[in-house]
């Protein structure tokens, strides 16, 4: 388990944090490729991607990850997941990954809650 300490606003409210990259994404400050839109969240492609399609679908609203967006805003929660599979269906993935990394000791970076949806080559079970 990570002691680390995390980088977030976390005051639950949801309001955009200027200091989020996410966040600035979604005011439309940074650049992104934008794959799927709805009035709750934004899907776009990862600048790093770890397969052939790597799309972040992520809630328009800022809380720090999955559980936190979960508690505080569970209809946010299901849009992401309702997308995410909107998603895998438009990039024609039969098989696709859906993973929340939480904490950085698994790896998350961006402390605004987002899904990654990979797929498009055979992945391995389990993770590293
Ligand atoms: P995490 O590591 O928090 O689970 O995922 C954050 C993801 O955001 C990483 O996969 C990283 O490549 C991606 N990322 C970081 N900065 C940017 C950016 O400026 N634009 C986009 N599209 N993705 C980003
Ligand atoms: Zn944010």
């Amino acid at each position: 388990m990570s002691t680390e300490p995390q980088a977030t606003t976390a005051d639950g409210s949801g309001a955009p944090d200027a200091d989020c990259l996410f966040c600035r994404i979604v005011a439309g400050q940074i650049p992104a490729t934008v794959v799927r839109e709805t009035e709750t969240t934004l899907a776009f492609r990862d600048i790093n991607p770890q397969a052939p399609t790597h799309v972040l679908v992520i809630p328009k609203l800022h809380h720090p990850d999955a559980a936190s967006l979960a508690a505080a805003a569970p209809q946010a929660a299901a849009d992401v997941l309702a997308a995410a599979g909107e998603v895998a269906a438009q990039e024609e993935l039969e098989s696709y990954r859906l993973v929340f990394n939480t904490g950085a000791g698994a790896g998350q970076t961006v402390f605004h809650a987002h899904v990654h949806v990979l797929g498009g080559r055979g992945l391995q079970w389990p993770p590293g």
